[in-house]
């Protein structure tokens, strides 16, 4: 028997969609070539939507969500790993279709699976997770369009969520200039501390806007969407890069192609998900190098399993600060 949270939705009995702590015996497990003993998941926006049921992620019933796992290897039937081997789970449908890591034990496709970076604690794989691999595929993607940190701002929203925190460590360690947009001004110090050169009010993007404004932004890493995505691609320089990875702020786009055709802006797409190995390893590679442990130690708060309900909604009001790191143990 090992301890997972699980969703069930049950109209029928008037209590709807419910996730909660409970008890499942390995037999239970899905079908999947490995076995992995989980050592830590995390919170990231998504599995909030999960666990309260605020947005359609979870595609079967029952489900135990947690998009990202962090774990040895228990049992194997996959040529690439041994039993004991330390690996990272992020995505691949994990945690919406395919039970995930908010549990003990996870039995998953070894195709799924990436060796934990030489050298990387367990706890900051998993502290880093799919919001931090995300943030690094932003700047790996404003990088491979050219974005130099001469070249001007970077701006960065929902900075001190998630996604937003890795993002600013990360360009801030790559010499770039970094403005973060915040909702929280009492996060101020803490995104200076985490390398951001000057602070925004996210009001000042999410009301809507004109086609195109006065030019600022070299480059983007948006999590918000709808205005204020719409905003930052109308104050994009000349050939300037957009990358877009969430609907924090709403799923809608309300822009026009004026920066497109008259900017030659980059509006560039960002899923962690389904994105092939190959960029997976790379984007692990460059965490494990280029993300400074102090700023990644500063932005996590640990939690247990039993804990993990009541934060999912926490995170969705916005009202925690960079990652939240589960120890399922
Ligand atoms: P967090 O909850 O940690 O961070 C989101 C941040 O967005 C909040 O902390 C807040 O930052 C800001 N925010 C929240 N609500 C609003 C709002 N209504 N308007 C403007 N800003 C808002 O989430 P994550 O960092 O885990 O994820 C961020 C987004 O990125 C989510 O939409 C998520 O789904 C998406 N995502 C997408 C991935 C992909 O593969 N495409 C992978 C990972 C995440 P502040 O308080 O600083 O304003």
């Amino acid at each position: 028997m090992f301890k997972a949270i699980v969703i069930n939705k049950d109209e029928a009995s008037g209590k709807g969609y419910r996730a909660e702590l409970t008890e499942l015996d390995d037999a239970q497990l899905p079908e999947g070539d490995v076995t992995v003993s989980v050592h830590y998941s995390g919170l990231n926006y998504k599995d909030g939507l999960a666990i309260t049921g605020k947005g359609p992620v979870v595609r079967r019933f029952p489900m135990v969500p947690g998009i990202d796992i962090v774990g040895k290897v228990q049992q194997t039937d996959h040529p690439n790993y041994q039993v004991g081997d330390s690996v990272i789970l992020n995505g691949w449908g994990v945690g919406e279709t395919h039970w995930g890591g908010l549990a003990q034990v996870a039995r998953l496709k070894g195709d799924w699976l990436i060796p934990l970076p030489k050298g990387m604690a367990a706890r900051d794989a998993a502290a880093i997770g799919t919001a931090g691999y995300t943030a690094m595929l932003c700047v790996m993607a404003l990088q491979k369009h050219g974005v130099k940190p001469a070249d001007g701002e970077i701006v960065v929203t929902g900075a001190a969520g998630g996604v937003g925190s890795v993002a600013v460590a990360l360009l801030a360690k790559l010499g770039y200039e970094v403005v973060a947009v915040t909702g929280r001004a009492t996060e101020a110090d803490y995104l200076k501390s985490l390398g951001a050169t000057a602070i925004m009010d996210r009001k000042e993007l999410s009301e809507p806007g004109k086609p195109l404004a006065k030019e600022r932004w070299a480059g983007a890493v948006d999590v918000v969407g709808s205005h204020t995505l719409a905003n930052i691609c109308a104050s994009t320089r000349y050939r300037g890069v957009v990358t877009a990875c969430g609907l924090a702020g709403g799923m809608d786009l309300p822009a026009t192609v004026a920066p497109f055709i008259l900017r030659g802006v980059t509006l560039m797409g960002i899923d962690s998900v389904m994105c092939p190995r190959q960029e997976r390893l790379t984007a692990w590679q460059r965490l494990a190098s280029e993300l400074e442990l102090s700023k990644l130690h500063a932005m996590v708060e640990e939690i247990s399993l039993g804990q993990a309900i009541d934060m999912a909604g926490k995170l969705l009001q916005g009202q925690v600060r960079g990652r939240v790191v589960v120890d399922v143990n």
